[in-house]
């Protein structure tokens, strides 16, 4: 475990609540999206279109949903999270009601001083993920933040002197095919890691961004340069060996098997209703959740599609102890 909150015998309890989970089929990860509004201006999504009267429609608490579901991993997401300014009130209802359990925020990072940051951490935080798809203002141009890169790379060593977990969430695009190792080897300077998915167009259309086929070699060369990276360095890249494997698949779409999000990570929108996983609509109130069935979709390959197909094999062990 990555955060100081846990030591290396509290593997234990986790893995027979990982063994219930999977026997009683509830999800592992819970993805809280307290809000659905955001202040930044992403081509590849429209939830900074979500008008602000919304607010009136957020849960004020999650904590009956985290007590009910008792999940291993929970994620504090959105939209933007830090838009709520009660939001430690709401980490730290959570993290008090639930024992044994991971507990992640996903940011964009464009509000989140080192003193917010702290405020976070001290309500029960287990780590800080910070949207991250290049070093330089190609990111802040990409999210429509000013500054937002040069921001993030000074906030990230304060935050780790602090003893915080960082993770960069990184989304590999048509135009950073040749960052993405510059980000994970920053990321391992500082001391932090790195998650990684693949763009997809399923959320508002928007194909400007999407690999290309004349890329895919280069994909392929750099799932190569990953997977070298991880066997030097585990623990950096949070992605199992096998999901990296299959992004070349993807994207040729020669991948048959039906997606299973929604077995073992569910995502509870702002109003208390729960869906598959971030891009399709929510379709019943939390407390209603009986599990999804798979289904024949292709359109996205999200760690909550990619890491519920992936094997249990030796190196996502190692992965987890490292
Ligand atoms: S991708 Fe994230 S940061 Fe960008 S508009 Fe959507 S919610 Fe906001
Ligand atoms: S492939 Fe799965 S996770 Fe991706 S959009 Fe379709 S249903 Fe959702």
């Amino acid at each position: 475990m990555l955060s100081p909150k846990y030591k290396p015998w509290h593997l234990l309890p986790f893995a027979i609540k990982y063994a219930r989970l999977r026997l009683t089929r509830r999800p592992v990860l819970v993805n809280f999206e307290v809000t659905m509004r955001c202040n930044a201006a992403c081509g590849g999504c429209d939830y900074w279109k979500t008008p602000a009267a919304e607010r009136a429609h957020e849960l004020a608490s999650f904590v009956d949903a985290a007590r009910a579901f008792d999940p291993m991993m929970i994620t504090f997401t959105g939209g933007e999270p830090t838009l709520r300014r009660d939001l430690e009130v709401i980490v730290a209802e959570v993290a008090q009601a639930v024992p044994y359990c991971y507990i992640t925020l996903l940011t964009h990072g464009g509000m989140l001083g080192i003193e917010r940051a702290q405020a976070l951490w001290d309500a029960g935080l287990d780590q800080i993920n910070i949207s991250l798809d290049y070093l330089d203002e190609r990111h802040d141009v990409q999210r429509g933040i000013p500054g937002l890169a040069a921001k993030i790379l000074r906030l990230v060593p304060e935050m780790r002197e602090r003893g915080m977990n960082v993770r960069f969430n990184s989304v590999i695009r048509d135009d950073n095919l040749d960052d993405i190792l510059p980000i994970v080897h920053h990321a391992h300077r500082a001391g932090a890691g790195v998650n990684l998915s693949v763009y997809t167009d399923f959320k508002n259309g928007n194909k400007d961004h999407l690999i290309r086929a004349d890329q895919y070699a280069r994909v392929e060369a750099l799932v190569g340069e990953l997977l070298a990276f991880k066997r030097r360095h585990r623990g950096v890249i949070t992605n199992s060996d096998w999901y990296l494997r299959q992004l070349p698949r993807y994207l040729r779409s020669e991948m048959r098997e039906p997606c299973r999000s929604g077995e073992t990570t569910i995502h509870i929108n702002p109003r208390g209703l729960v869906r598959r996983c971030p891009d399709f609509p929510a379709d019943k109130h939390w407390s209603e959740y009986n599990g999804y069935a798979p289904i024949a979709c292709n359109a996205c390959y999200y760690a909550c599609r990619g890491e519920a197909q992936a094997p249990l094999t030796l190196s996502r062990f190692q992965d987890l102890l490292a």
